[in-house]
């Protein structure tokens, strides 16, 4: 479903990303961790297209989205199909990026109605069933700033599943949030990973959460997949210095 294939990022002389190769699968949850500045933002963040890659070619749901096959050959890709492949993704953020003055309901049916073209309606009973998954039916009309993190995080949740993305990103979702708010987040991403048959990648500071929840881990350090394997071995057998380092110092 995603598909990173030589994939490299540099700012200026550091090099974020080098030469990444990582293929997930449809319907696949894929956890990622590592320590701090070794890439896993940029990962997701490259793949919304919010940072451009600097080498290899990214493909989404079997088309490459850096790039179009032209004469059988892969050219840079225009806007628009860029934005036609970006579509399939959804990402929810660490610090939520709610429009402060829309309501819950405003925030979820926005982009169905601009980008979607949406009926107000249809948009509105759409967002009522999501408000409702993430439960929060009854602050449907509340702003962002009557909201709790933990609440205002889902109704980012339910936002992003507006779109009926394919693919949903959550970079350290509940990093912002008192601890006693993170387990209704937690919760919530269960629910849709048992409920929605999504592509799911996320970076996590969850470790327990990403044990529980994954098909497979991917350890980071300095811009590479150090360790990647199902939940078990990664935590339970690590093979590489580095990740029982790292595993040592956060569990
Ligand atoms: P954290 O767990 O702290 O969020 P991370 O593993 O997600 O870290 P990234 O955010 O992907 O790390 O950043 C990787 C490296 O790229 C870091 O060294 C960071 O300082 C650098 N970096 C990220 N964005 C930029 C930018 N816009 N300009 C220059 N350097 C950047």
């Amino acid at each position: 479903m995603v598909r990173f294939e030589n994939v490299s990022k540099r700012y200026g002389p550091l090099t974020v990303l080098d030469n990444l190769n990582l293929d997930i699968g449809r319907g696949e949850k894929v956890s990622i961790i590592g320590p701090s500045g070794s890439g896993k933002t940029t990962v997701l963040r490259m793949l919304m297209t919010l940072e451009a890659i600097n080498d290899g070619v990214l493909w989404v749901d079997g088309e490459p989205m850096t790039h179009m096959m032209q004469n059988g050959k892969l050219v840079p890709a225009t806007t628009k199909h860029i934005r036609r492949i970006r579509a399939k993704i959804g990402m929810v953020f660490q610090s939520f990026n709610l429009f402060p003055h829309m309501t819950a309901m405003g925030n979820c049916i926005e982009a169905p109605i601009t980008v979607l073209g949406m009926k107000r309606s249809e948009a509105e009973e759409r967002a009522a069933e999501l408000l409702n998954m993430v439960g929060l039916s009854a602050k449907k009309d509340h702003y962002p700033s009557q909201l709790s993190g933990g609440q205002q995080q889902r109704v980012a949740i339910a936002r992003a599943l507006a779109m009926r993305p394919k693919i949903m990103l959550f970079d350290e979702v509940t990093s912002a949030l008192d601890p006693e708010l993170v387990g209704e987040v937690l919760q919530v991403i269960r629910k849709i990973g048992r409920e929605h048959d999504l592509t799911m990648l996320m970076v996590t500071h969850q470790m327990g959460f990403a044990k529980e929840f994954s098909d497979r881990v991917c350890f980071f350090y300095q811009g590479k997949i150090c360790e990647q394997g199902a939940p078990a071995e990664i935590f339970g057998n690590p093979k590489n210095e580095r990740t029982r380092q790292f595993l040592n110092a956060v569990l």
